[in-house]
């Protein structure tokens, strides 16, 4: 870490288009400092004010003489440093020093990658298995960031990436079109939901056009997605007959292989064959890491490998704090 752990607590944020993500430092046993994750919804933002001065995040500049009084600016990157600086420096009398969110998100990667042992793993056929990283085979790889929206970086290096391309259809539009069709009030009730419904109630399958016959003699896959949300079209049933749990898995895989399926077309043509995912979006949840890992298999035929990350959510505010040490 940045500091020495008799030093006060370092705090960085990341301030999205739907969460702030806090990651600070906080002295633990044996003398040593440990990081500590918090988030909180973006509307919420006078409870992650009244969080950071609870936790006594906010301090004074290391020395107290002279005109150095102020509170030590705290390193923040993402939109709402800029929107929220006017909050901060009332609320908590505190500067946001903005840091750059692409800079933040690859080297908060970089940094789980090179010092924590294990934050990287594969998530196969319900088998999760940790990815040895060395120095010397990290680079170059492809970034995935699902958060609101998706930014795809190609990384060769610390410190040095492009950011590629990205999509705005991301982890907003599915979770903006899960609130509308399925009520649900939060992420982890959408995700529940998704757990218990069955996407074939309103997806349409290649099965479903050609017929199981017809399928078996062509060698088709019978249970190939041909079109998400296409049996609707033929239904004579409202939104009300579906239940939520079925729209919600429908809604999952939907974004989640249109994702996977646009991350395997950009490493393709950057002749990329690691392809390591972060952002809010996955949430550690299985299905949706297992459904990104099948696609990237399956695009690829298994020439490119998906790999997950430990505190995915986390990598801006990761990287915004390491730039302390800057
Ligand atoms: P941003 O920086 O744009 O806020 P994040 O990486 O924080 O992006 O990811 C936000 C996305 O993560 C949401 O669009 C949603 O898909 C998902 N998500 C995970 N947890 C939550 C939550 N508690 N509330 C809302 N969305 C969440």
């Amino acid at each position: 870490l940045p500091r020495q752990p008799a030093a006060p607590p370092l705090l960085a944020l990341d301030i999205g288009g739907t969460l702030i993500k806090l990651v600070y430092t906080a002295s633990c046993g044996g003398g040593g400092a440990e990081l500590r994750f918090a988030k909180f919804e973006r509307r919420r933002l006078q409870e992650c004010l009244d969080f950071v001065r609870a936790q006594g995040l906010v301090h004074r500049n290391g020395s107290t003489m002279g005109s150095s009084k102020e509170n030590m600016a705290l390193k923040a990157t993402g939109g709402g440093a800029y929107k929220y600086t006017e909050d901060f420096r009332e609320k908590l009398g505190v500067c946001l020093d903005k840091v750059d969110e692409m800079d933040s998100v690859v080297s908060g990667a970089n940094f789980l990658l090179q010092s924590i042992p294990g934050a990287a793993f594969t998530h196969m056929n319900g088998k999760r298995s940790s990815v040895d990283i060395s120095p010397n085979n990290l680079f170059p790889y492809l970034l995935v960031n699902i958060g609101s929206g998706v930014s795809i970086l190609k990384v060769t290096g610390n410190r040095k990436f492009e950011r590629v391309t990205g999509t705005h259809i991301g982890g907003g539009t599915m979770f903006g079109l899960a609130k509308l069709l399925t009520g649900c009030k939060s992420y982890d009730e959408f995700l529940q939901l998704s757990q218990k419904g069955d996407n074939f109630v309103l997806d349409l399958i290649v099965k479903d056009i050609c017929g199981e016959l017809v399928c078996q003699k062509q060698g088709l896959s019978t249970s190939t997605l041909a079109s998400s949300f296409g049996k609707v079209i033929t239904s004579k049933k409202k939104l009300t007959d579906y239940r939520p749990e079925d729209l919600a898995s429908t809604l999952l895989s939907a974004f989640t292989y249109n994702i996977a399926q646009i991350s395997f077309l950009v490493a393709s043509i950057l002749r990329l064959r690691r392809v390591f995912f972060g952002g809010s979006y996955i949430r550690g949840h299985k299905s949706t890491m297992q459904n990104i890992s099948y696609a990237i298999d399956f695009w690829s035929q298994s020439q490119m490998q998906a790999v997950f990350l430990q505190h995915e959510g986390y990598l801006g505010a990761l990287g915004a704090l390491m730039s302390y040490g800057d």
